[in-house]
């Protein structure tokens, strides 16, 4: 009772927080309220789960900062019912936060005992998110067009089969970059061009090619 009273204030902080750093899509902050950040980490690590700090994860993983997942989510300008490819499931955590904002959610991740970790997580809080266990850099072509893609990783450019799988008049927000990444949110225009608006530095663990099977 004590820990869930003490992790609810927590929540509330941070979601002030967030909306002091910027973020001022009312759907991205509820989303936040509903979603409860603590149950995609390690129960020892619940008392920083709503520090705007990223955590470990297994595998060497990370889950992204509060505010990064907020930013990303609210640069997507999600409305209700669309659909979204995320690439880089993790936690589950950012892929929860879509679906609590109203979209239909489809997301990847390469690392196979996350996938399986993850999924497991996810059949119990939000079974409605469709996961894959594969290479980010083809996407996930069975559930194509989308009308958003979210890449939760630092890719190295922008992956020709992700621009081919999003709408024409859709969006994608991914970070780019090696060392560090450049926030780019990329508007389709029409099948063959995009319009380029950019959001400042970012650290992501890297986006890497190939599945990775469980050991
Ligand atoms: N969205 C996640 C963030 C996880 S960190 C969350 O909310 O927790 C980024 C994730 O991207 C890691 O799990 C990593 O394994 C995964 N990843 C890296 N390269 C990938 C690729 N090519 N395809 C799919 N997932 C990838």
């Amino acid at each position: 009772m004590t820990d869930n009273y003490l992790l609810l204030g927590a929540k509330k902080r941070l979601i002030e927080e967030l909306r002091q750093k910027g973020i001022s899509d009312e759907n991205v902050l509820q989303a936040f309220d509903k979603v409860e950040r603590h149950l995609f980490v390690e129960s020892f690590l619940w008392n920083k789960a709503y520090d705007n700090v990223a955590l470990k994860l297994l595998n060497g993983q990370t889950i992204s900062h509060p505010y990064t997942v907020a930013f990303q989510s609210q640069l997507l300008q999600i409305k209700k019912g669309e659909k979204v490819l995320e690439i880089g499931t993790g936690s589950g955590f950012q892929a929860a936060i879509l679906s609590a904002m109203g979209a239909n959610v489809y997301s990847v991740e390469r690392q196979q005992m996350l996938y399986e970790r993850t999924r497991k997580l996810l059949s119990k809080l939000d079974p409605s998110i469709v996961m894959y266990y594969g290479d980010g850099f083809l996407g996930f072509p069975r559930f194509a067009p989308y009308d958003k893609i979210i890449v939760t990783c630092g890719a190295p450019n922008v992956p020709m089969s992700l621009m081919d799988q999003l709408k024409v008049g859709g969006i994608m927000v991914i970070p780019v970059g090696d060392e560090s990444q450049t926030m780019k949110r990329l508007t389709k225009v029409d099948a063959d061009n995009f319009e380029e608006e950019v959001f400042g530095d970012f650290l992501f663990v890297p986006m890497l090619k190939d599945r990775v099977k469980r050991q």
